[in-house]
């Protein structure tokens, strides 16, 4: 007997809905998660998964076991919120000043916990186990390491790992799943350009740093249009530049700050240090000293071909045939890829815009907000892609 996991989604839209409204209401930022994970945990509980907290500081980690041996599937939620003032007018907007759900990640634990409700529904013929996993702090990419550090990836071990998100920047109803890169990886570059400062009127006495951070600011714009292969793809953005408070006053130093985005290693690597040498080029040509860190905040998101292949099938008698997107991908970042960096998975973005009410801002933006019939289409999606692994047909 075939389950259609969509028909029993679709029935649990209620619930779904409510669960994530709350949520939404109730928002919390990274790391204090905890009025979430304490839902997540009663209602994990309820369903008599075998339940952990604190994993992660705020991570909930949930196993439904089956009746024989077989595959580990681990299944990733995301819980935190973020540092905006939400603009919406809804009955369900933040009542957490300052903090809101603007990337949906209250509608992925609303997912996880339906996924969880209907995966229970049918333990009876599950040959295998799901680990579900309810992760903090994805908006700062520590979350995932967190949980790993505390041993989530061991015992039982995950044979493999899936996830989605819901994405704005595709309608309701398509899904983008690709095989490969997907998303990029990140890295933040701080820059410090010390100088000398002086009056604002006698500029030969000064070593100008906020001349030089200009230059560098124009400079790094060469690295992606003069030494990156065009078939590649990279992103360097500078994202905040910081000198000087008063006219006539030439400051000391200049701050700066960006992020790096590729998809290759090898790119990666030219990017850096092409930074490396326009900052201190371009400094020590100006007079100054520079100061240059790169931190790595995430691999690059590669879903499995064979996982990929796998849960496309699992998932197509879901979603209208011209709706499932086979090269969707995007230079943002997800600590989902830290995961999928040691154990084979697949990662779907579940189109969650809809045009016609409006609901189609872009993520992180204050009137975020995604058409709720995304939620029980993505819970049915994970359930179904999770039973391709450990409910035989
Ligand atoms: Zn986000
Ligand atoms: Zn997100």
């Amino acid at each position: 007997m075939n389950i259609d996991f969509l028909h029993d989604a679709t029935a649990m839209t209620d619930q779904i809905v409510a669960w994530r409204r709350d949520l939404h209401q109730h928002p919390e930022l990274a790391f204090q998660e905890t009025r979430t994970a304490s839902i997540v945990a009663q209602e994990l509980q309820t369903l008599g998964l075998e339940v952990q907290s604190g994993v992660g500081q705020t991570g909930v980690v949930g196993i439904l076991g089956g009746i024989s041996d077989g595959p580990t599937v681990l299944l990733r939620f995301d819980m935190d919120a973020l540092p905006i003032t939400e603009e919406n007018e809804t009955e369900y907007v933040s009542k957490n000043k300052g903090v809101m759900h603007a990337c949906g990640h209250d509608g992925h634990t609303a997912i996880g916990l339906a996924v969880a409700h209907l995966l229970n529904r049918y333990r009876g013929r599950l040959h295998g186990q799901v680990k579900l996993i309810f992760q903090p702090a994805e908006e700062i990419a520590q979350g995932a390491q967190a949980m790993i550090e505390d041993g989530v990836l061991d015992d039982p071990v995950p044979d493999v790992a899936l996830g989605l998100h819901l994405w704005n920047a595709i309608p309701v109803g398509q899904v983008g799943i690709t095989r490969g890169t997907m998303m990029a990886g990140a890295d933040i570059f701080e820059i410090t350009i010390q100088g000398k400062g002086g009056h604002g009127a006698a500029p030969h006495q000064t070593r100008d740093p906020l001349l030089a951070a200009a230059h560098v600011v124009n400079a790094l714009q060469s690295v992606v249009s003069r030494n990156i292969d065009p078939l590649d793809s990279a992103v360097l953005s500078v994202t905040s530049l910081n000198a000087g408070t008063a006219f006539n006053v030439i400051p000391p130093a200049a701050h700066l700050k960006g992020t790096l985005r590729t998809y290759k290693h090898s790119v990666r690597t030219v990017a850096a240090s092409r930074l490396v040498e326009i900052v201190e080029g371009i400094s020590h040509a100006l007079g100054c000293e520079s100061k240059l860190d790169i931190t790595p905040l995430t691999p690059p998101l590669v879903n499995d071909p064979e996982v990929t292949t796998l849960v496309s099938q699992a998932i197509a008698p879901y979603i209208e045939p011209n709706a499932l997107l086979p090269d969707l991908r995007t230079m943002g970042a997800e600590d989902m890829a830290i995961f999928l960096d040691r154990i084979p998975g697949c990662f779907i973005l579940v189109g969650s815009a809809n045009d016609r009410r409006n609901l189609n801002y872009p993520h992180h933006h204050p009137r975020f907000d995604f058409d709720e019939a995304a939620l029980p289409l993505g819970a049915a999606i994970l359930a179904s892609a999770v039973a391709a692994y450990v409910i035989p047909g």
